[in-house]
């Protein structure tokens, strides 16, 4: 099995990029973001509190959540067997994503869920710590990154777009309090691998990233 893993900071078009990546080598695409945001979700209604360790670690247990490919081959989460794909993407809930996924018990408990689809399909692999973490013998690894403004423009437009727009002075607070609560936390931080290649997103639009993402996959899958 091939694996490429993705990480950056948010915002940087790992998604976007990633999704279509899969679907012109023909592999998995797994958000982890998606997954966290999953655990998030339901911390959030089951009315605990991000910042209580001890509680959101007691209800792990109580957590039952499925990925699942549509027809569409998107990735979708079921909680407890309903569909929370939609409801993961409120702001609020990246708040809760990033609050929750910084306690170690948390990353453990998805540990194995993420290898085991690293072990049975050829992955695009996207988050913050899997070429560090959970496959750090991936095939391929890239960092995606791009500036605060950048990422916090795009992510201005995708909340426009979705119907749920935010002013974006707050979407760029929001945007670098994440990436500090990612680069900063003691289990998984959000960090470079060694041998990842940095790709910065900056400057290229979307086919642009497309463009030098499959060139540097063919080489590597070719060397
Ligand atoms: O990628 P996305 O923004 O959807 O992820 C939501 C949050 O989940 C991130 O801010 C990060 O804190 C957390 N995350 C993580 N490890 C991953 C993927 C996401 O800690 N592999």
């Amino acid at each position: 099995m091939i694996s490429i893993a993705i990480d950056g900071p948010s915002g940087a078009g790992k998604s976007t990029l990633a999704k279509r990546l899969a679907k012109e080598l023909g592999f998995l695409y797994v958000d982890t973001g998606a997954i966290y945001r999953t655990i998030g979700y339901y911390i959030y209604t089951a009315g605990i509190s991000p910042d209580d360790q001890r509680a959101v670690v007691a209800a792990l247990p109580e957590i039952h959540l499925e990925l699942r490919y549509g027809e569409d081959g998107l990735q979708h989460m079921l909680l407890g067997g309903q569909d929370v794909t939609r409801e993961i993407r409120l702001p609020e809930i990246s708040r809760y994503a990033s609050k929750v996924s910084a306690y170690p018990e948390v990353r453990a408990f998805l540990l194995e869920m993420q290898r085991q689809l690293a072990r049975t399909h050829n992955v695009i692999m996207d988050g913050r710590d899997i070429g560090t973490v959970v496959l750090p013998d991936a095939d391929i690894k890239i960092f995606l990154t791009a500036s605060a403004e950048a990422r916090a423009k795009r992510r201005w437009k995708e909340l426009e777009e979705r119907g749920t727009p935010a002013p974006l002075e707050q979407v760029l607070r929001e945007i670098q309090e994440r990436d500090d609560h990612d680069i900063h936390r003691q289990t998984a931080p959000l960090r470079q691998a060694e041998d990842a290649v940095l790709v910065d997103t900056t400057e290229l639009d979307f086919q642009g990233g497309v463009e030098v993402l499959l060139d540097l996959i063919q080489k590597r899958m070719g060397a």
